[in-house]
């Protein structure tokens, strides 16, 4: 065809339906409704470019419009289907809500009492719900906060902490200064404050006299950071915080502890894991946990001690820059207050019934049943292996897992894809059956088309 003649009537991309006629289709006038104008009229260009490259025929445009428009979610968070067996697992959201939570949380959604009272018709304090079930759960506290997350918390708390320029320094022991994740490191965090952090001890070894040296008119507060993501072993030592109370008391300056998992009493299997009971009673000041790691909530920084500190800490104007969110109120309260989290069912796992269950699996979709270990993952026992077991598929089964739907996250490891079902909920078995199959669908539609 010469150049010239490429723009004539018989010009099949002149037979694109125009954009007006598009939106003017009944399916797409009710979208409209559901999805915003920009939205719709995105969707509605990229069909049209791609009729306009020949990826389409342009009489298939209105159908591929609506086609669009349906599958289109109304946000890009997609669930996924954890097959990781890492319990919280900060890429996919930590951890899962209870039933509870999530009820809880779609009620507080709309207009909701959360800082007014019904009875009196007046402002009251906001989260008096979750205070209350804190201090029901954490009753060797005397009061509690919640705010945005556990950086958060420790944030407001070294700031608030601070009286002026001549009283700013958090001790710290230097074998306690962890990087959290992804470039974020706790002391930047402490320094980003404001606050002047004095380092003690040594990376492997910390003494009661290091504290006792380094407390001074200058001390705001000694910090006790749980160092929940790496272990020091051979010869180390680091001073209990029972040790650490009565230097703190005598001084008259805070103790906090910065506990991360969320534990609120001690949990057999990770006897390693501090948990918010013991610290307090041990005679920690304040407590810093994160809702949504072994607490298995929401986002949330839960700060829990004594009351003078706490009201300090409420008081402060950057309370209110770090405040959590109805929706995570809503969420923390109905996980305090309902049965076992998820996160801790799926820690506690009964091998033998996970062993069945995998066994029942791997058969349904021709794999491998083989010894797998589960993890805690972020924020708590990272290096204990939680027994269990996986079913082994081929390894070229993950991608097209984890872009299918349901998503599914598989752990490749030594030339297999494994399905770990420690976090994926018993009732989504027959869906990950089915994603296996449809993976394996894909993986044959795929090598079929070089020889077509
Ligand atoms: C996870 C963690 C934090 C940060 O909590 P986020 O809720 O992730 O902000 C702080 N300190 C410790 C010890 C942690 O484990």
């Amino acid at each position: 065809m010469r150049e010239d003649q490429r723009e004539t009537a018989e010009d099949p991309r002149r037979r694109i339906p125009r954009t007006d006629r598009l939106l003017a289709l009944p399916e797409v006038e009710r979208a409209r409704a559901a999805l915003g104008e920009h939205v719709v009229r995105g969707v509605v260009r990229a069909v049209q470019d791609r009729a306009r490259g020949g990826h389409i025929a342009p009489e298939d445009v209105p159908a591929e419009v609506l086609r669009a428009l349906g599958d289109r979610p109304s946000a890009s968070l997609r669930p996924v289907l954890n097959a990781t067996g890492v319990i919280v697992h900060t890429n996919l959201g930590r951890a899962p809500l209870s039933e509870p939570a999530r009820q809880a949380l779609l009620e507080a959604a709309g207009y909701t009492d959360v800082e007014f009272d019904l009875a009196q018709g007046t402002r009251s304090r906001r989260g008096a719900g979750v205070r209350t079930a804190l201090l029901g759960a954490c009753p060797d506290a005397e009061d509690a906060l919640v705010v945005n997350n556990g950086a958060a918390a420790l944030a407001l708390t070294t700031t608030a902490l601070a009286a002026g320029p001549e009283r700013d320094e958090v001790i710290v022991s230097r074998g306690e200064l962890i990087e959290i994740g992804a470039g974020f490191r706790l002391p930047d965090l402490i320094t980003s404050t404001g606050s002047t952090l004095r380092e003690v001890g040594t990376t492997n070894r910390t003494h009661a006299t290091d504290y006792t040296d380094a407390i001074g008119p200058a001390t705001a507060c000694v910090l006790r950071i749980h160092t929940s993501n790496y272990r020091i072993s051979g010869f180390t030592s680091a001073v209990p915080i029972a040790e650490l109370a009565p230097i703190c008391r005598d001084a008259g300056i805070p103790l906090i502890a910065d506990l991360g998992s969320g534990l609120l009493t001690p949990e057999a299997l990770l006897p390693d894991e501090p948990d918010i009971a013991t610290a307090l009673r041990d005679g920690a000041d304040l407590v810093i946990a994160s809702g949504d790691k072994l607490l298995g909530g929401p986002q949330a920084g839960i700060l829990l001690g004594r009351a003078d500190v706490i009201a300090r800490l409420a008081r402060h104007p950057l309370a209110r820059a770090v405040r959590a969110d109805k929706l995570a109120l809503a969420a923390l309260e109905a996980t305090l207050a309902g049965p076992t989290a998820p996160v801790l069912e799926a820690l506690r796992t009964d091998p033998e019934a996970l062993r069945e269950r995998t066994a029942r699996l791997a058969e349904r979709v021709d794999g491998r049943l083989v010894p797998h270990d589960g993890r805690v993952g972020g924020g708590g026992g990272a290096e204990v292996p939680l027994p269990g077991w996986a079913v082994a598929l081929e390894p070229e089964l993950a991608t097209p897992l984890r872009t299918g739907d349901p998503a599914v996250v598989p752990t490749v490891r030594e030339g297999e894809c494994l399905l770990d079902l420690r976090c994926v909920p018993e009732a989504d078995d027959d869906s990950l059956v089915e994603a296996v199959r449809a993976a394996r669908d894909t993986l044959a539609g795929r090598e079929e088309r070089p020889t077509r």
